[in-house]
């Protein structure tokens, strides 16, 4: 072949890419790429030492539905449990708008200045449901993100709330092994979202508004009885007289209750997260009650029913999830349906013959 053929041939071939030939200015950075690449050992290391780099990548591993990189976060878990539980966790709840991010902030910000380190979740309902957001897609907490005092973690997301719960509570695990001491676990009151965050924490916080003596109407059954303290929030200039009219309105209801068991009285104060004013208040409570549950033991009875409740929530889940996912199952289904609409079986009986394929 002469010279000018195998140029010409040589020009219709494909290069191999350049890519790959580029060397890596900083090949510890192009490591630490793949969260899979990471020896555990480090990441053991760098979430203990605090590293919230580390800890980023290790949520989203246990966020992750790919098996390996499931694995792989539940190995890390399982290896800094040692470490996790030495902190307080804050359930806020309160319907959007009420001023849940405002009011977080501030504590926050309090807790951060007092030297405590502050890890702010959010179990978010509607990322489920509707794949949209009404927690996350605002700008929030600019301030306690800039806090290196703060870590904030946007809302996990998944199709079950159970499977957000999970890795909810795996977050505040980690977050724990990370030396964060304060956790505030926050949602919006839809759903079975509160039940799920109130079992996740040890003290639970309602954030309310003060309506045209509505107050208690429109307020979930259960949701006074788990609030360990209710906040009047926006109680500031025009809103200050209604604002403590509300708090008579849920002062006077509590005493309807039976008390708790632990014998803590659920009180309502007033704030203004705005104005940053009642929330050292709320801090201030949220310490004696802390330490009441420690001298009486619930803090830690508290804990380990929740222990308990996870654990067969996470059966429940499971079994639920295989049962529904199962072929025979959905066929089954589809033909009972069917049968029970024209009365040829009862319910009853045709649940029987689902569940058989199942078991
Ligand atoms: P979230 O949806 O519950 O997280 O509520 P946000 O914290 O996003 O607050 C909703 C709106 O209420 C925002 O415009 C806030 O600035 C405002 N807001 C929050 N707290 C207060 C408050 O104490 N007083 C007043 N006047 N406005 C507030």
């Amino acid at each position: 072949m002469n010279k000018k053929k195998l140029s010409y041939k040589k020009a219709l071939q494909e290069k191999k890419g350049v890519d790959n030939e580029i060397p890596s200015l900083n090949p510890a950075f192009k490591k630490i790429k793949n969260s899979l690449d990471i020896p555990l050992e480090q990441y053991i290391e760098e979430i203990k030492k605090g590293n919230v780099v580390f800890l980023s990548k290790a949520i989203t591993l246990i966020e992750s539905t790919n098996p390996q990189r499931f694995e792989k976060g539940q190995k890390i878990l399982k290896n800094l449990l040692p470490y996790t539980g030495n902190s307080i966790r804050i359930g806020v709840t309160g319907v959007p708008g009420v001023g849940k991010s405002t009011f977080i902030e501030k504590l926050g910000k309090k807790y951060t200045s007092a030297g405590h380190k502050v890890a702010v979740l959010a179990i978010d309902p509607s990322s489920s449901l509707t794949k949209g957001s009404i927690l996350g897609d605002k700008t929030r907490m600019e301030e306690l993100s800039r806090d290196p005092g703060a870590y904030i973690r946007p809302t996990a997301s998944g199709n079950a709330l159970g499977g957000v719960a999970r890795k909810t509570r795996e977050t505040v695990l980690l977050c724990e092994a990370a030396g964060f001491d304060r956790i505030i676990i926050e949602t919006v009151g839809v759903g079975q979202s509160e039940t799920m965050v109130h079992s996740l924490s040890d003290f639970f916080l309602l954030l309310k508004l003060a309506g045209a003596g509505d107050e208690l109407q429109g307020i979930k059954r259960g949701i006074i009885e788990m609030a360990d303290l209710i906040v009047i929030n926006k109680a500031e200039g025009d809103n200050l007289p209604p604002a403590k009219l509300a708090q008579k309105a849920f002062q006077s209801a509590l005493h309807f209750y039976p008390p708790k068991e632990n014998g803590w009285q659920t009180k309502v104060f007033l704030a203004s997260a705005l104005e940053n004013k009642g929330i050292g208040k709320v801090q201030k409570e949220i310490d004696i009650y802390i330490a009441e549950m420690k001298k009486n033991s619930f803090f830690d009875r508290k804990r380990k029913e929740q222990e308990a409740y996870w654990l067969h929530k996470t059966i429940d889940t499971y079994l639920l999830d295989s049962f529904y996912r199962r072929k025979e199952v959905k066929q089954a289904i589809r033909e009972m349906e069917s049968m029970t609409a024209n009365n040829e079986i009862t319910s009853f009986e045709a649940a029987e013959i689902i569940l058989k394929k199942f078991l």
